[in-house]
């Protein structure tokens, strides 16, 4: 770039030049350095004009929006002459393609063109505002199921350096049990703690749109020069990248890149790397080269102790057999449980009636049936065979010896209680019997029940363990 120069004084201006590259370094970090400042070429200084160079349309826009204040600030510490700033775009083909300038706080862009969407992604990306603000590590309930989850997140978030043995960070675990939050909350711990990284957090179905909107655009150089411009990389449910080829074949680049420039990348996901079917094998195994964290289902204790803290969040007061009763029942997921609990305190709030387990049952009477396990049969069968320690195949023979026929009617006689089957389905599942036999089955327990003890604790023995 030195046959640029066409002042005088180039070795004194180059000398100025190096200097305030040291100042941006200081002033914007290490990796912002990296990524955009470093690849600003010195041009030429006249009187009051300083003009550099960028590889590339995108790296343009960008210092000029980002940095083009402070490149002048700094200059003018050496030299206070300097009104305005030049930045052009020097291609190796065709030499200087497009030209920006920036004068004083004005930004000139003289050639005109509507932002594409994709510039206006890039441009108008602001990292807090993506974030949930309620999903930060202090917020988050920690307990057996979520415990190495968390700890990777923290020690991840606390880093200032990429420790190549968790990278990347891979969250897998199924819906709802946090790993948005964790990834949310690593981005503020670095946003707060470390301001010079540059964290980009997108769901995978955002990371696809951009850029298949790039492909359409020609703006892929853009997109990559963007994605690989970043310090931390976050990905959010790259399940949603599997299938699509060329999407895939973009994210293994990035990521490939980004991991050898020492960036750190966290991914969460639904399922672990191995299971991810539509993705690459070679992905899918560079995938879990780093720390792969599994976010386990919640436990009755961390349901518990995550209701105790949104309680105190929202400054509500739930009695605690109701507390016990939500957390044994809402066992699917976070969300779930979450939602349980705001509409209880919301309904409770607007009608102005104190929370118990009853107003708590009616209001949530929908969720709870849908949340219900469902009970199979076979499950039944299995385990009054095993209660009465008989074989499973007798479940469905037509033995007539009481020690079988009695579990056979008791595992009939629940079938009916603990699932919606009709008599006739049910029949059919214990060897095809008629829905008569069944019928009379029900009778004769329900009749034993009343006179037998031994029969009626069997029976709410049983029961317990199938609804638990
Ligand atoms: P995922 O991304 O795994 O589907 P989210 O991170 O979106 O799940 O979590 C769903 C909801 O549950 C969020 O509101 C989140 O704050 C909450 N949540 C999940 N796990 C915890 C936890 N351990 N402590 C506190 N809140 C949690
Ligand atoms: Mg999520």
């Amino acid at each position: 770039m030195n046959n640029l120069a066409q002042c005088t004084n180039v070795g004194s201006d180059i000398d100025i030049w190096q200097k305030v590259q040291t100042k941006l370094r200081n002033e914007f970090g290490e990796g912002t350095y990296k990524s955009w400042l470093s690849k600003l070429n010195f041009g030429s200084h006249d009187a009051n004009k300083l003009t550099l160079y960028v590889p590339t349309k995108f790296m343009r826009e960008w210092i000029v929006t980002h940095y083009s204040d402070s490149i002048k600030n700094y200059w003018k510490n050496h030299n206070p002459n300097l009104q305005e700033l030049e930045i052009n775009i020097a291609s190796t083909q065709n030499g200087f393609i497009s030209k920006v300038a920036s004068k004083e706080s004005k930004v000139e862009i003289y050639e005109s063109r509507s932002p594409s969407d994709l510039d206006n992604f890039y441009q108008n990306y602001n990292l807090t505002s993506v974030l949930d603000p309620r999903f930060t590590f202090d917020n988050f309930v920690v307990g057996a199921p979520n415990e190495f989850a968390y700890a990777a997140a923290r020690s991840v978030a606390e880093k200032t350096k990429t420790a190549s043995k968790m990278n990347p960070l891979f969250l897998y675990g199924g819906v709802g049990l946090g790993k948005t939050h964790l990834m949310h909350a690593i981005a503020w711990h670095i946003h707060n703690n470390q301001k010079n990284r540059k964290v980009v957090y997108i769901s995978a179905e955002k990371f696809m749109y951009q850029f298949v909107r790039a492909l359409k655009n020609k703006e892929i150089i853009s997109f990559k020069e963007y994605f690989r411009s970043v310090d931390v990389l976050m990905i959010d449910d790259v399940q949603f990248i599997c299938g699509k080829d060329s999407t895939q074949e973009e994210f293994f680049h990035t990521f490939n890149a980004l991991i050898d420039n020492n960036c750190q990348i966290v991914i969460s996901c639904d399922r672990s790397p191995s299971d991810l079917n539509d993705m690459e094998e070679r992905i899918k195994s560079r995938l879990g080269w780093g720390l792969v964290a599994d976010v386990h289902s919640t436990t009755y204790e961390l349901r518990l102790g995550i209701l105790l803290s949104k309680i105190e969040q929202m400054k509500a007061t739930v009695p605690k057999e109701v507390i016990e009763f939500l957390a044994s029942r809402i066992t699917s997921n976070v969300r779930e449980l979450e939602g349980a609990l705001n509409k209880v305190i919301a309904l409770s709030k607007l009608v102005g009636r104190e929370i118990n387990l009853e107003n708590t049952q009616e209001i949530l009477r929908d969720l709870l049936r849908s949340s219900e396990r469902v009970i199979t049969i076979e499950e039944i069968q299995k385990k009054v065979a095993e209660h009465y320690n008989i074989k499973m195949a007798d479940m469905a023979s037509s033995k007539k010896s009481r020690s079988i026929a009695r579990p056979r009617q008791i595992a009939m006689y629940l079938s009916k209680n603990l699932t919606s089957k009709s008599l006739m389905e049910i029949g059919r599942k214990f060897g095809g019997k008629d829905h008569t036999t069944v019928m009379h089955a029900l009778k004769t327990i329900e009749t034993l029940k009343t006179s037998d003890n031994e029969i009626a604790e069997d029976i709410r023995i049983l029961s317990k363990i199938l609804q638990s």
